[in-house]
């Protein structure tokens, strides 16, 4: 073949430092089309094996990629013993195709070439990646076909190229950059090591690094290579036969150094397999190993759909360290086993993105926008294909092993409350198979707890969001032979108006919300009471409305079955909905004018059957106790208002001072007793 050069550019001068800018953030994409290229010309050759068409080639031929690095000679090569090309070919695919390919990318998304994440995984440069690292890039290949010819391929700066037969000998195809100023970082080892393992560790052909190791190392090892027998070996040995003994030894440690040689990647990852093929072990170890998690995963789904769209992946639930531990999720997306990104939104429905999982969709449309991803259906339909293998897998835990459900359940129920809130579809699927874990200790489904209750407080739902604030109401709760779902972890507030939202008719409330009737020991029943007793709650609303300064305050009198408790403050459902909405704008002018005069409407009750309520009712109407009284007063509103909401540190310190005081009386008056 006659020596050949050309230009590749119509509008060159554009062409490098558009590609090299947009594609700044992630250099080492080359990696990925090169060695993604590779495997894609084995894959050809063996598709041609299959049809008959290259019955030269031994049926037990072994493929691989070797990736080399030279550090000294600067270079990066990607060598594979697949399809190779023809001069032709080079011609067409690289030269003309490959070139189009780049302006039709440029032509495209020039406009939008600042904004690094508008198209997934920059699919469509390909070849001409290798500029971004590369001043000049050689091909050496040599076609499968049993008369082909070498060629090479040089390009200096993605301009010029010079086309010649070469001088390969073996079929397939090297790809040697010599990497200049934009790629240095790719001569480092780890650098490169990490970009393969990121980008190839689950493409289809085996793939080795290979160091050239500098002059003197080389030497080094070659010292350490040479065979030496031991004295006990070489006894009574004629020198022909220690000679050969050499030789077999020599030939010994070459095949175990052979055998140690590992690919980097794993050429059928777990999610390729059928999921009757795979083991627990297998699924835990691809879990540790893909994610660096130590804990084993709670379980995992295999998601393995052929029509209408490939998708193949599988998806773990991972065990949380805590319960805020929200944002670790990971999802890597694959396409036919090359490595595309993390945690796309477009097209991983977001409530997985809590999960832990890998996603090989190869039908997807990689190299359009993202917006276009979103909007197509694709996503959409995929999204519905995993909702539906999600709810399917929760509610057969739920049915057949409910054990052990329940015991996943702290685990897993904020990724469900979440993905049910995100995803409506996945909670109709779910909706029977939600728990809640109440103040007993046991986890039961709304459905079962209003069932369980119906007698006690129909159609109402009490829940605690502070075990340890809420402790007394839990107590008087528990003494009444009555429960209340724990639902304390941030994710729950949302919840509870969702769950509402769905159970129209269902009342979910906070146990401080309201006084249940079963909590009360007896109702005023004739008129005359009635009247006595609202005399009396008036007398005292007026009591603490003097002492506390606060008029807003409203003072309830009640029986309550139990003496122990002084009072406890209440907080309508919707007042407490209202003031979290307004702290949850914080500092948002717009949003404080709307509820900035809105106060919270506490009530105070007070247990006429206590002690202490009691000696306020006797002190109230004597002039000479009106300083214990005062005393009693803002101490009995304080221990209310403890189990209901945090102190501020204002109202923390009064409450110190103050129970020293009392403390002080009571040892007075012990002390003059004596
Ligand atoms: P794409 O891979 O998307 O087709 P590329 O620019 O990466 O685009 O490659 C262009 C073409 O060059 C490929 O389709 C293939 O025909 C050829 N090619 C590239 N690398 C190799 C290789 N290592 N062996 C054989 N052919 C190759």
């Amino acid at each position: 073949m006659s020596q050949e050069k050309g230009n590749l550019s119509i509008n060159s001068e554009n062409f490098l430092p558009i590609i090299k800018k947009w594609l700044y953030t992630d250099k080492d994409i080359f990696i990925r089309e090169l060695v993604s290229n590779a495997c894609d010309a084995v894959t050809k050759l063996n598709k041609l094996m299959v049809m008959g068409q290259a019955n030269h080639i031994p049926a037990d031929e072994k493929f691989f990629i070797t990736v080399t690095l030279d550090k000294e000679a600067k270079t990066l090569r990607i060598s594979d013993n697949g399809i190779g090309m023809t001069a032709d070919e080079i011609k067409k695919y690289i030269n003309q195709i490959a070139f189009s390919g780049a302006t039709d990318f440029l032509s495209k998304y020039q406009d939008t070439a600042n904004n690094d994440n508008e198209i997934i995984g920059h699919f469509g440069l390909g070849f001409y990646s290798a500029f971004m690292v590369a001043d000049k890039v050689e091909i050496d290949t040599l076609s499968y076909l049993p008369d082909a010819v070498p060629a090479k391929w040089m390009c200096e700066g993605g301009i010029d190229y010079e086309m010649a037969e070469g001088e390969r000998t073996t079929r397939g195809t090297t790809i040697t950059l010599h990497i200049g100023e934009d790629g240095t970082e790719f001569l480092e080892e780890s650098t490169l090591y990490e970009a393969l393992t990121k980008y190839c560790s689950f493409m289809p052909v085996e793939i080795y690094i290979d160091v050239v190791k500098q002059e003197e190392e080389t030497e080094e090892k070659k010292e350490d290579k040479t065979i030496h027998l031991s004295e006990e070996e070489a006894k009574g040995l004629s020198t022909e036969e220690l000679k050969e003994k050499v030789r077999k030894k020599k030939e010994a440690t070459k095949a175990s150094e052979e055998e140690e040689r590992k690919p980097l990647n794993e050429t059928t990852p777990l999610w390729q397999k059928q999921p009757k093929d795979c083991t627990e072990e297998e699924y835990k170890a691809f879990y540790h190993k893909v994610f660096f998690d130590v804990n084993d995963p709670l379980f995992w789904i295999h998601l393995n759909m052929d029509y209408p769209f490939r998708l193949k992946g599988i998806l773990y639930f991972p065990k949380l360290v805590n319960q805020m531990d929200i944002t670790d999720g990971e999802i890597k997306l694959y396409s036919n086993q090359v490595y595309i990104a993390d945690n796309i939104k477009e097209v991983v429905p977001e409530f997985l993105l809590l999960l832990k999982g890998v996603m090989d969709c190869p039908d997807m449309p990689l190299n359009v926008s993202r917006s276009a991803l979103q909007n197509d259906g694709y996503a959409q339909k995929m999204s519905n294909y995993i909702s539906k293998k999600v709810a399917d897998k929760l509610n057969q835990l739920f049915k057949n092993e409910r054990e052990k459900y329940e015991g996943f359940w702290d685990n897993i129920s904020i990724f469900i409350k979440y993905g049910c809130m995100r995803e409506e579809k996945l909670y109709d699927k779910v909706k029977d198979c939600l728990l809640l874990k109440t103040t007993d200790g046991v986890y039961e489904t709304i459905g079962e707890y209003l069932e369980k209750n119906k007698e006690k407080h129909e159609n109402k739902v009490f829940f605690v969001s502070d075990e340890n604030q809420q402790a007394q109401y839990i107590r008087l709760f528990k003494e009444q032979g009555l429960e209340a779902a724990i639902l304390s972890t941030p994710i729950d507030k949302p919840f509870v108006s969702f769950l509402e939202y769905k159970n129209s008719g269902v009342k979910i409330q906070r146990i401080d919300a309201d006084i249940s009737d079963t909590l009360q020991k007896k109702q005023d029943e004739n008129d005359e009471e009635k009247k006595a007793a609202e005399k009396l709650r008036e007398e005292l609303e007026n009591l603490f409305h003097g002492i506390l300064g606060n008029k807003t305050l409203k003072v309830k009198t009640e029986s309550l079955k139990t003496a122990d408790v002084s009072a406890m403050m209440l907080l309508s459902e919707e007042s407490r909905r209202m003031m979290e909405m307004k702290e949850s704008y914080g500092e948002n002018e717009e949003m404080q004018k709307l509820f900035g005069h809105i106060t919270p409407e506490q009530t105070l009750v007070l247990n006429k059957e206590n002690a202490l309520v009691k000696h306020i009712i006797a002190l109230k109407g004597n002039a000479d106790k009106q300083e214990d009284l005062e005393l009693i007063c803002r101490q009995v509103y304080d221990l209310a208002l403890m189990g209901h909401k945090t102190f501020t540190s204002e109202e923390m310190t009064q409450f110190i001072d103050r129970s020293n005081k009392v403390l002080e009386k009571l040892a007075e008056l012990e002390y003059k007793n004596k």
